[in-house]
């Protein structure tokens, strides 16, 4: 798969005129201020722009500007000229709006996930990028297309979101460059965008922190740990899937863990899987893949048939598999 260049999707935003622009099922901040950061960009450029998600806009990323641009998709197909689909690694992770957009004459991919495997007419996808915020901020920036403070803020978000307030290791000096100029180039309010990301959590989210962490597990050498919430408990405390964004990052930050892992029980009989490693070596991406999942080296996640007991046995063994083979 080879990518396209910044300039022929730019003629693509150019030349056609109604667009849908389109993230993954269970958005994170990345998807959903990229989705609105290149929407509002078209809009400048007058043209007739849909912004859908399968989860529509999600309440703690209500603030983003114009967040009511991002809704649900129609039941019936719209016709549009373009979609494109933004953060989603492969396409049926596109949920319900797939089915939106049938009539598009064209796609465009904007990925960072290493497993995406490029579907679409034109595709970009960069690895190397620690959120599609960043390659959406390089296309705006390198084509001259429209970037004003609403703009900003939403890439802002959506590269704060990803890179874990600038932590995590893709971070780059071009990545912290990005954000400068975004700051400087949006008059932006770094303090408040913070605090709305991350200090305006609802009080529920803690009540779930503190149900998890009594499922805390650790292996034995301590380098694998893991959690997980059942549906019962989910039910109890009137969880929204929202509410689990960034939890695991309380594992993720523990000294000598590896593999951090999050098992979450799901209405349809399966478990979603949420794992991070703290070591290049240790590709989650790959051991997710094996439960037909995806993501990315150090952040991936899959969905896997059959009760919490099993799936957490028989990812765990995995993992410990992966290790074992590390370590000889
Ligand atoms: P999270 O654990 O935050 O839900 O997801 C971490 C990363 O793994 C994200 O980049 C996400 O796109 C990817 N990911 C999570 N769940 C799945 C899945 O079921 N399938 C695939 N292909 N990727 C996933
Ligand atoms: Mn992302």
């Amino acid at each position: 798969m080879s990518n396209t260049t910044f300039e022929q999707i730019a003629k693509v935003l150019r030349d056609y005129r109604t667009f849908a622009i389109l993230g993954h099922v269970r958005p994170d901040g990345d998807a959903l201020g990229s989705q609105l950061a290149l929407a509002l960009s078209l809009e400048q450029l007058g043209k007739e722009v849909r912004v859908w998600n399968e989860d529509g806009m999600l309440e703690k990323y209500s603030f983003l500007p114009r967040a009511e641009l991002l809704t649900k998709p129609p039941a019936n197909a719209e016709h549009v000229d373009v979609a494109i689909a933004l953060d989603t690694a492969i396409q049926n992770r596109l949920g319900t709006t797939l089915a939106a957009v049938a009539s598009a004459k064209m796609w465009i991919n904007i990925d960072h996930h290493l497993s995406n495997p490029g579907y679409g007419d034109l595709v970009i996808v960069d690895s190397s990028a620690p959120a599609t915020g960043e390659i959406i901020f390089n296309l705006i920036k390198s084509q001259g297309l429209p970037l004003n403070h609403d703009i900003a803020e939403n890439l802002f978000a959506a590269i704060s979101t990803d890179t874990g307030s600038f932590q995590y290791p893709k971070t780059s000096s071009r990545t912290l460059e990005i954000a400068a100029e975004l700051v400087r180039a949006g008059g932006l309010d770094v303090g408040k965008i913070s605090q709305q990301l991350y200090e305006s959590y609802p009080r529920r989210r803690l009540e779930l922190l503190r149900e998890v962490l009594r499922t805390m597990r650790f292996s034995e050498c301590g380098d694998v740990a893991s959690f997980s919430l059942s549906l019962k408990t989910a039910e109890e405390l009137a969880v929204l899937p929202e509410d689990n964004e960034g939890l695991i990052d309380h594992l993720r930050a523990v000294r000598g863990v590896i593999v951090a892992v999050f098992f979450e029980e799901l209405a349809d009989g399966k478990v979603r899987v949420s794992m991070r490693s703290k070591d290049e070596v240790v590709d989650v991406c790959a051991i997710c893949q094996k439960f037909g999942g995806g993501g990315h080296t150090l952040a991936a996640g899959a969905r896997v048939r059959g009760s919490l007991d099993q799936v957490e046995q028989r990812v765990l063994e995995e993992i410990r598999d992966v290790l074992n083979k590390r370590e000889s």
